[in-house]
C-alpha cells in the first residue's frame, strides 16, 4: 500500500491561528488607561497584567471560548441586519468609549473601550438599542445575568444614556440565546469606577490588591486558568510581574511567532460580511474583543 505523504498538523494550525488573532486584539496596558469588559476581573490578576505590561497568552480552551464568542457575534450581527433591513433600522458605526476622571492631584484615569463588539441599532423614531453578545459555557451552570456583563454594557450605555440596552447570552455549546434588557445606571457606573479607582490605586502605589479571585466564590473560576496563579499563592509583588514578563509573553506557544501570517481578525470579520465591519483606525489601539 502506497504510503500517504504526511498531512499538515491540523490542530496545531488552528492553535496558532487562535493565538495569532488573540494577539491581535491584545490592549496596550497603560496605567490610567483601562477597560469596561476588564473592570470586573479579579483586581490582583489586573495589577499583574499592568505591571507585567502584557496580557498573557491564554490557555487553549480560553482561547477556544473567545473564538467561540466572535462566532457568535458574528451569528447575531447578521440576523439582526437582516431584521432590521425590513425594519426601518439602521447599524451606527464603531463608536469609541472614553470616561475621564480627573482627579484633584490632576492625575487623570481613562476607562476606555470600542463599540466594535457591541452592536448599535437606531430605528427611523431615533429610539437607539445597544446590543452586547455575550457567550458562556453552559447556561444550566452558569448564574445569569453576570453582573461583569451588565457592568460592560452600563459602560457603552454611558455613551447612549437614552438608548436600550439588550444584554444577549450564548450557551456556546447548544448556541441557546436569553435576552436581558436594561437602562443606563448611574448607580452601577459609579460602582464599577470604584473598582477602576482601586486598581488605579494598587498599581500607582505598587500596592498587591487582595486576591480577589481566591475569596469570592463566584470568582474562583478566574483562577483556574490565570497566568499569574504561582505569583498570587506566593503574594510576590507586582514587580515581579513585571521582572518576568517575558515569560507571560506567548507562553505555552511554542517559538512564539508562528511561521506565515494568517489572516487578520478584523479581515476575517470583513470576509464574514458582518456589518460591523470596522472602518480602517489608527494603529496602536487595543482590540474590544476580550470579555
Ligand atoms: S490566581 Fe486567582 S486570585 Fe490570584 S491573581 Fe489569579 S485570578 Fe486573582
Amino acid at each position: 500500500m502506497e504510503t500517504a505523504p504526511p498531512a499538515p498538523d491540523i490542530a496545531k494550525i488552528i492553535t496558532a491561528y487562535d493565538n495569532y488573532t488573540f494577539r491581535e486584539q491584545r490592549r496596550p496596558r497603560t496605567v490610567g488607561r483601562y477597560y469596561p469588559s476588564e473592570a470586573y476581573h479579579c483586581l490582583r490578576r489586573q495589577a499583574y497584567t499592568y505591571a507585567a505590561g502584557v496580557d498573557p497568552t491564554p490557555d487553549p480552551y480560553v482561547l477556544s471560548a473567545l473564538s467561540g464568542g466572535i462566532m457568535h457575534h458574528s451569528r447575531v450581527a447578521e440576523a439582526l441586519r437582516w431584521w432590521a433591513e425590513s425594519h426601518g433600522y439602521t447599524f451606527a458605526g464603531e463608536v469609541p468609549v472614553h470616561y475621564v476622571e480627573r482627579g484633584a492631584s490632576g492625575l487623570e484615569v481613562t476607562v476606555s473601550g470600542r463599540l466594535d463588539d457591541v452592536i448599535i441599532m437606531r430605528g427611523g423614531g431615533g429610539d437607539t438599542v445597544v446590543v452586547e453578545v455575550k457567550t458562556v459555557a453552559s447556561m444550566k451552570r452558569a448564574v445569569l445575568p453576570k453582573k461583569a456583563h451588565i457592568a460592560q454594557l452600563n459602560f457603552y450605555l454611558k455613551a447612549y444614556p437614552n438608548a436600550l440596552g439588550v444584554l444577549l447570552v450564548v450557551d456556546r455549546g447548544t448556541g441557546a440565546i436569553r435576552q436581558y434588557t436594561y437602562r443606563f445606571n448611574p448607580q452601577l457606573f459609579n460602582e464599577s469606577l470604584v473598582r477602576i479607582r482601586r486598581l488605579h490605586m494598587s498599581l500607582t502605589t505598587s500596592t498587591l490588591p487582595e486576591a480577589e479571585a481566591k475569596q469570592d466564590p463566584e470568582m474562583q473560576w478566574m483562577c483556574r486558568t490565570c497566568a499569574f496563579s504561582e505569583l498570587c499563592s506566593n503574594n510576590r509583588p507586582l514587580s515581579d510581574a513585571a521582572a518576568e514578563r517575558s515569560r507571560f509573553n506567548f507562553m505555552g506557544v511554542k517559538g512564539g511567532e508562528e511561521r506565515g501570517t494568517p489572516p487578520p481578525l478584523r479581515e476575517a470579520r470583513r470576509g464574514m460580511n458582518s456589518p460591523l465591519s470596522p472602518k480602517p483606525r489608527p494603529s496602536g489601539e487595543g482590540g474590544g474583543g476580550q470579555t
